[in-house]
């Protein structure tokens, strides 16, 4: 089972943020911004390359939730990025697809 998923099934623990029946939000383990977040859907999907047009909305309800985890961490006003790396020149390490959210600091040179 993938690293994701066993965190989706707290085989290993993270600090969670978010749960519902679609997915998980937990604190990145290496955080790269004052806030760092993985939006990850429980759906095992190794990246946007083999999502397929069903799974479309799943992806849609992910980005709103970024954007409301943003608000509660006040973010919102200052600023964030939203990452989704895919495939090895992304430089993707968990193949399950998951959204970055960073922000709490200027992240210009961030891509
Ligand atoms: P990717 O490079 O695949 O887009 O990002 C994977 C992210 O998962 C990295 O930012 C990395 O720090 C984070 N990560 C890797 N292993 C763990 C872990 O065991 N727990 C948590 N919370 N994050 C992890
Ligand atoms: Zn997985």
């Amino acid at each position: 089972m993938c690293l994701f998923c066993q965190i989706i099934n707290k085989e290993i623990p993270s600090q969670f943020v978010f749960e519902d029946e679609d997915m998980v939000a937990f604190k990145d383990i290496q955080p790269q911004a004052p806030v760092h977040l993985l939006i990850v859907p429980k759906k095992h999907i190794e990246s946007l390359v083999q999502l397929s047009e069903v799974d479309s909305d799943l992806m849609g309800k992910l980005i709103y939730r970024a954007k409301l985890l943003a608000q509660e961490n006040n973010i919102d006003k200052s600023g964030y990025k939203l990452i989704i790396n895919t495939g090895p020149d992304s430089g993707q390490v968990v193949e399950h697809v998951h959204i970055h959210l960073l922000g709490g600091a200027p992240l210009a040179g961030l891509t």
